[in-house]
Parts: C-alpha cells; sequence; structure tokens
C-alpha cells in the first residue's frame, strides 16, 4: 500500500463487520462503521474547502472519530496535523500560525478559545468524544480517494519539544508506509492480534505505530481514553499486545496483579519514546515470563532501531535497525563513522526518514549530512552485540573543566544502589568547571538515599571528574505525557547552586 488509507480501505473491505475499536463499555466498532464515519468527515473537509497539501489540524481529545478524521485528512489528499491537547492559548497561536492549516478541528468545549485573527482564512469545526460536534453534521459521505504519492506529505507531526521548541517535521505517506510495513514483519504482527492501545494519538508512538499498524494488518484493538493500570490488567487475558512508554511499566509494576498467568494470553510487549528502565526490564521478565522488547524511534524518522522479535532482548540497549534502515555512529565534529564500542552521534538513513523540518529549511540543512544520513540528536554506541545503546541527548552532555560527561553512565551506576529507584543526571553552571554534575535521584520503595552514602557507592567505578557534586531527593522526575524527563526543567531548578 501506497497510503494508510489505502490499507485501511482494503481491511475494511476484505472483513467489514470486524471490530476494529473495542471500547471501555464493551461496544465495538467495525470497519465498515468506521469507513463510513471517514467518508462523512471526508465529504466535510471537501466541503470546507480542503485540496490536496492543505493542511488539517487536530486538537481532539482520543476517540474513534479522530481516529476517521486522520484517515479522512488522507483520503482527500490533506497534510493531517495533530496537536498534543495540553496546548493552550500562546502554544496554539504559535503552532496555528507555523502550520497555517486549512481547517482546525477542535473540541467543542474549547471551540470559544478560537476567535479574531486566527479565523481569517480558517475554518474551524468541533469534534467531542460522542460522536457530537459540527464535523459530523452532514450526512454526505465522499468514498473517493485522492490518487497520493510514496513521496507526498501525509502529516507534520511536532515533535514533544524536549531539547527546544517543537518542530513540526513533515513526514510522507512513504515515510508512514514503510515504517508500517517493517514493523508488521519484525514484530509479526497479524490480523489476529488484540492490540492494547492506551498512548495518547497526537504522537508518532499512538499514532503512526500502533494505529497504523492495527488498521494496515486488519486487527483490533481495545481503545482507552488514557494508561490506567486496572484497566489494562483486566484486558490483559484478552489482548495480545501493549505498547507502551516505561511508564506504564513502572506503573503495572507496582500492581499484585501483574503475575504470569494474567498475562498468559500476551504475546508482546513493547517499550518506547523515553528509556526503559533495566530494572524495570528485569522485573517485569521475573514477574511475568515475557522479556519487554524495547525499541528507538523519533517524530522524524519513526521507528529506527529494535530488539529482535525471536532472539534475546537486550536491557539497557534498543537493538538492532528495521529493514531498509540504517544507522551509524560517528563523531560528531568530523562525521566519521567510529568503531563499535566508542561514544559518538547516532546517525539515520531510510525510507522512514521525514523530508524536513516544516519551513525551516536552515534547521533541516543543519541537521541532514551530505550523503542523506539524518543526524538524530542523540548519543550512543554499538555494543558487542551490534546492538544500538542509547547513553542520551547530545543537548544533555555535560561539558566539565573541558571533559564530556554522559549522564547515562552515572545514571546507571545510581540506579544500581537499593535505595534509589531512579535518577537524572544533569550538567548546571559551575564557575570554575564550566558546568558540574548534580543527581538528582528518586528512592527506591522504602529506601533512604544518603548523599555520602550514594557518592561514595560510585566513586570507585567513575573518574573524579564525573563524580555528582550535589545530590537532591525528590519524590519523582518531571515527566511529560511520553514519560520523557524533562531535564530542562531540573536544570532550571538546579540552574544556581553552585553559581
Ligand atoms: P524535541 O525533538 O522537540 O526536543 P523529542 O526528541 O523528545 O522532542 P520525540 O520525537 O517525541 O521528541 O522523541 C524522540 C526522542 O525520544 C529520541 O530522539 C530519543 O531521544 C528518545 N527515545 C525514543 N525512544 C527511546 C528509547 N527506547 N530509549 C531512549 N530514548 C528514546
Ligand atoms: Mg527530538
Amino acid at each position: 500500500f501506497t497510503t494508510l488509507y489505502q490499507a485501511f480501505a482494503a481491511q475494511a473491505e476484505r472483513h467489514p463487520a470486524k471490530a476494529l475499536f473495542e471500547l471501555p463499555d464493551g461496544r465495538g466498532i467495525s470497519y465498515a462503521e468506521t469507513a463510513r464515519t471517514v467518508h462523512r468527515i471526508a465529504a466535510r473537509l471537501v466541503a470546507d474547502g480542503v485540496v490536496s497539501g492543505d493542511r488539517v489540524a487536530a486538537q481532539v481529545e482520543k476517540s474513534p472519530e479522530a481516529i476517521a478524521l486522520y484517515l479522512a485528512t488522507l483520503q482527500v489528499g490533506g497534510v493531517f496535523l495533530p496537536l498534543n491537547t495540553a496546548y493552550t492559548g500562546a502554544e496554539m497561536d504559535y503552532f496555528l500560525g507555523d502550520a497555517r492549516p486549512r481547517v482546525l478541528v477542535c473540541s467543542p468545549e474549547r471551540r470559544a478559545e478560537y476567535t479574531g485573527d486566527l479565523t481569517n482564512d480558517l475554518t474551524i469545526e468541533t469534534l467531542g468524544t460522542d460522536g457530537d460536534g459540527t464535523l459530523l453534521d452532514s450526512d454526505a459521505s465522499c468514498d473517493e480517494a485522492h490518487e497520493a504519492s510514496a513521496d507526498t506529505p501525509a502529516a507534520i507531526l511536532y515533535t514533544s519539544g524536549t531539547t527546544g521548541r517543537s518542530k513540526g517535521a513533515v513526514l510522507t505517506h512513504g515515510n508512514l508506509s514503510s515504517n508500517c510495513q517493517a514493523l508488521l514483519s519484525t514484530w509479526q504482527f497479524t490480523e489476529n492480534d488484540r492490540l492494547i492501545h492506551a498512548l495518547p494519538i497526537f504522537h508518532v508512538h499512538g499514532l503512526f505505530v500502533a494505529a497504523n499498524m492495527v488498521m494496515a494488518a486488519g486487527a483490533s484493538m481495545y481503545y482507552l481514553p488514557k494508561f490506567d493500570t486496572e484497566t489494562i490488567l483486566d484486558l490483559l487475558p484478552r489482548a495480545t499486545v501493549l505498547m507502551g512508554v516505561p511508564t506504564f511499566y513502572t506503573r503495572l509494576l507496582r500492581s499484585d496483579r501483574l503475575t504470569t498467568e494474567a498475562c498468559a494470553a500476551m504475546r508482546l510487549f513493547v517499550s518506547g519514546s523515553a528509556p526503559l528502565l533495566a530494572s524495570d526490564h528485569e522485573a517485569f521478565e521475573a514477574r511475568t515470563g515475557h522479556a519487554i522488547l524495547e525499541r528507538y524511534g523519533m517524530t522524524e524518522t519513526g521507528m529506527n532501531t529494535t530488539n529482535p522479535y525471536g532472539g534475546p532482548r537486550k536491557p539497557g540497549t534498543v537493538g538492532k535497525p528495521l529493514p531498509g534502515v540504517a544507522v551509524r555512529v560517528v563523531d560528531p565534529e568530523t562525521g566519521k563513522p567510529l568503531p563499535d564500542g566508542e561514544i559518538g552521534s547516532i546517525e539515520v538513513h531510510g525510507p522512514n526518514v521525514f523530508t524536513g523540518y516544516w519551513q525551516m529549511p536552515e534547521k533541516t540543512a543543519a541537521e541532514f549530512r551530505p550523503d542523506g544520513f539524518f543526524i538524530t540528536g542523540d548519543l550512543g554506541r554499538i555494543d558487542e552485540d551490534s546492538h544500538l545503546c542509547i547513553v542520551g541527548r547530545g543537548k544533555d552532555l555535560v561539558i566539565s573543566g573541558g571533559y564530556n560527561i554522559y549522564p547515562k553512565e552515572i545514571e546507571t551506576l545510581l540506579d544500581a544502589h537499593p535505595t534509589v529507584l531512579e535518577s537524572a543526571v544533569i550538567g548546571v553552571p559551575h564557575p570554575d568547571f564550566g558546568e558540574t554534575v548534580v543527581a538528582v535521584v528518586v528512592p527506591a520503595a522504602g529506601g533512604k538515599p544518603e548523599e555520602s552514602e550514594l557518592l561514595a557507592s560510585i566513586a570507585d567505578d567513575l573518574a573524579r571528574f564525573k563524580h555528582p557534586r550535589a545530590v537532591r531527593v525528590v519524590d519523582e522526575l518531571p515527566r511529560n505525557v511520553m514519560g520523557k524527563v524533562q531535564k530542562a526543567e531540573l536544570r532550571k531548578q538546579y540552574g544556581d547552586l553552585f553559581t
């Protein structure tokens, strides 16, 4: 298939009565019913003047109709632009001003926020979670599909904004389809799968990995508004696959109900979007018999690497490149490939890699090498089994007295201490060294981390310049909805410890 709309339409034709969505209230929504909604929305978008290449922005709560809106946008040749539901006021002004959509679909409750300037050349539609809203006002239907080629844009997805302002990544139909197909075959995903979908759908993980795979395979999903431990545990006996962010697994592990028996029907647990604690990986396997499969991807590229479906899944690694994807680790300055084992900049190439940032030609040019490799901004190394290990982001690298310090190395040692659940190591300004190391730690259940004891425990394994100069104990690390630790937040909080 060239487009995800085509993939979905083919499945709707093949088994119209099969449930695509299974909702928490027990209701199922079939492929045929979804197709009817898609075609109604398509007619509405065409009536609103959407033509090939026009952006259709959506800031809506998770609902089956929101997925139908995505498919309808692709059907009519539009470019889908999902936005985090948490964005408000000035943030929305930035995204709308930047992307200049033809149509904005928002939830009915927030319709009043959009007035004045914004509405000039923009049609605003609403979509609620009960099938309500103007988007579904009319019964008109359009089942004609725009002929799209693999290299035309299908979506603009904004990055999570972990390291700065979110950037709009322009993704083509070919980017989405090729990545979906690579994942389907690698994870042996079929129409018999029943996925637990508890992720948001404005992000690559929930939309372009989870939902795309289900629809392209003709499978079904338990479609949940958000993560809830008890609900997931209720569903495990009936499901086959869970795709989650690391915090899903941390929370599941807190429940006594997570057992081997509870997971007997499951065939695959996937983790991504942020690093999975090696201790969670091990604890999960001990409790359930399942080794969580960790993979690595990003908004700009979709998925790049994955631990094997068949072979051993190594905790603390993100595995090997997906079929068709090339990954290399290079010297950040020269761009020269480094020998295995050495830490450098992770670069990727393949049909999954985006065409560029929306209206940022200079930024785009700066992030690609002349040979077409994309500079991910992540640092890593290739281990002795050819698995990629991510050691953090380039922007989180600490440079103290001229020496490079990789926070991950220190975090791994701290995490291994019995009183520590997890940690985040940051660089903060220091008058002598430029930057110095601060460790922020979260206690393990019942643990009481002591600064002096912690520092003593890691001292032998770390060169002196890497020793944290301060340890702070907190109840939890600041995280966004995708479970990403907000280090910028921590740097702000502890930035003046030494100045
Ligand atoms: P921004 O680019 O705006 O700063 P972001 O990079 O967090 O935000 P995303 O595209 O959502 O936005 O996230 C991609 C990043 O998430 C990757 O570059 C990587 O740093 C991180 N990531 C994804 N999967 C993993 C993983 N399995 N282990 C470690 N990090 C991961
Ligand atoms: Mg990024």
